[in-house]
């Protein structure tokens, strides 16, 4: 069945996001409808509103959200009404060559519905009868959304709506990055760039899974206090300091593996050059599509060094958004910190003002029950 939901749109690049009153469809075959209870405000949705990642508008925005499954389309067998249901932004067909070698995040279905249902068509339409696109398939900043099945994944009940929507992005992005892309070592020397909700969780991921030193990078001084918070085991302020990765690689003699997580060229090569012999510089932040960076060619051979994207944090959602709420419920994996503040969904142009301003470790969009 139809319904009426508030949703967070872009309608045009550059302009302040808009809190308007949409129709989301019921599910057709393969999909199901959310009640959304919690979306987290990631910088990437920032980056569709000024055209960094260019997803046409109008555009639901968000990917990063939970909520209750009430509707389900024809030929679904893994969910029922009732279920607990994290977004994931990329869908996993299971049947695609990358998908059958593992690799879901590459999945090539997924990557023809970027900013659509797999099936190349949307659920929503605005109060003209105008389609609207989504966000990674997802467009979930709104009341309700109505999902393809592999952008789903089913969690725990136990587990906080607002602490399960991070799940979705942040957690998965900065921890997997650590944990997937990485395969960090216990005893390994790190450094994270750019301490945002993605920074933070490969700060934390680091520290899970047993590096010996952490350093943080940022120009933010209350970023790199909640970084320590997060277990970072050395703060470096950008605006301290002449060159950071100098300042990096004078404290550990060399990383063995860096994060970058702020979507510049120029922080990729900082990040690169902090490693030492055999390091991996890791990119996750998503850098407009025109940005180059330059790196010492020789190093590659000579040192042994590695430098490697990280897309969702080289996911595979299904087994890792459960793995990463048991280490939460174990006390492994910091959640209930990461929401430094919640806002109804009216208030979510200040929500975007105010990571723009670098106040949150995540600001969450909390609807109403
Ligand atoms: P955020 O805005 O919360 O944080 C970014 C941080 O970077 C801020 O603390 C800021 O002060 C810091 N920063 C800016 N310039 C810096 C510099 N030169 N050196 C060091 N720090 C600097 O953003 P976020 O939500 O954490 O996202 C971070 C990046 O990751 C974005 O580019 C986002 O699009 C990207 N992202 C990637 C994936 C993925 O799958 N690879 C998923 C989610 C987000
Ligand atoms: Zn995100």
């Amino acid at each position: 069945m139809d319904r009426k939901a508030k949703a967070v749109v872009c309608r045009e690049w550059g302009q302040p996001v808009q809190v308007e009153t949409i129709t989301v469809e019921g599910p057709k075959r393969g999909e199901i409808t959310l009640k959304i209870a919690a979306c987290g405000v990631c910088h990437s949705d920032l980056s569709a509103t000024t055209g960094k990642i260019p997803y046409p508008p109008p555009l639901v925005l968000g990917h990063e959200a939970a909520g209750v499954v009430i509707e389900v389309g024809e030929g679904v067998t893994e969910f029922q009404e009732g279920d607990h249901v994290v977004s994931s932004f990329i869908s996993m067909c299971g049947k695609c060559r990358q998908c059958a070698r593992g690799r879901p995040v590459l999945c090539d279905n997924a990557r023809k519905a970027m900013f659509t249902l797999p099936d190349g068509t949307v659920r929503t339409k605005d109060s003209n009868g105008e389609p609207l696109n989504v966000f990674g398939a997802c467009g979930v900043m709104a009341e309700y959304a109505t999902m393809h099945v592999d952008n789903c994944v089913k969690v725990d009940k136990s587990v906080p709506m607002q602490n399960a929507a991070l799940v979705g992005c942040a957690v998965m992005t900065g921890v997997g990055a650590v944990f997937n892309t990485a395969q960090l070592e216990p005893g390994s020397r790190a450094a994270v760039f750019g301490i945002g909700g993605v920074g933070l969780n490969a700060i934390q991921g680091c520290a899970t899974a047993g590096a010996e030193m952490i350093m943080a990078v940022d120009s933010n001084p209350g970023k790199l206090e909640m970084a320590k918070e997060f277990g970072a085991t050395h703060t470096i302020n950008i605006n301290d300091v002449e060159d950071a990765a100098k300042a990096v690689k004078k404290l550990t003699g060399g990383v063995d593996y860096a994060f970058e997580c702020v979507g510049a060229g120029a922080v990729v090569e900082q990040a690169y050059k902090s490693l030492g012999r055999g390091g991996t510089a890791i990119v996750v932040g998503v850098s407009d599509p025109k940005d180059k960076t330059s790196i010492t060619t020789l190093t590659l051979p000579a040192d042994e060094r590695t430098l490697k994207g990280s897309w969702l944090g080289s996911a595979r959602p299904q087994y890792d958004f459960p793995r990463i709420i048991g280490l939460y419920k174990a006390g492994k994996l910091k959640l209930d910190e990461l929401v430094t503040r919640t806002y109804p969904i009216e208030e979510a142009a200040q929500a975007f003002d105010d990571m723009v301003a670098g106040k949150n470790a995540r600001g969450v969009i909390v609807m109403e029950p």
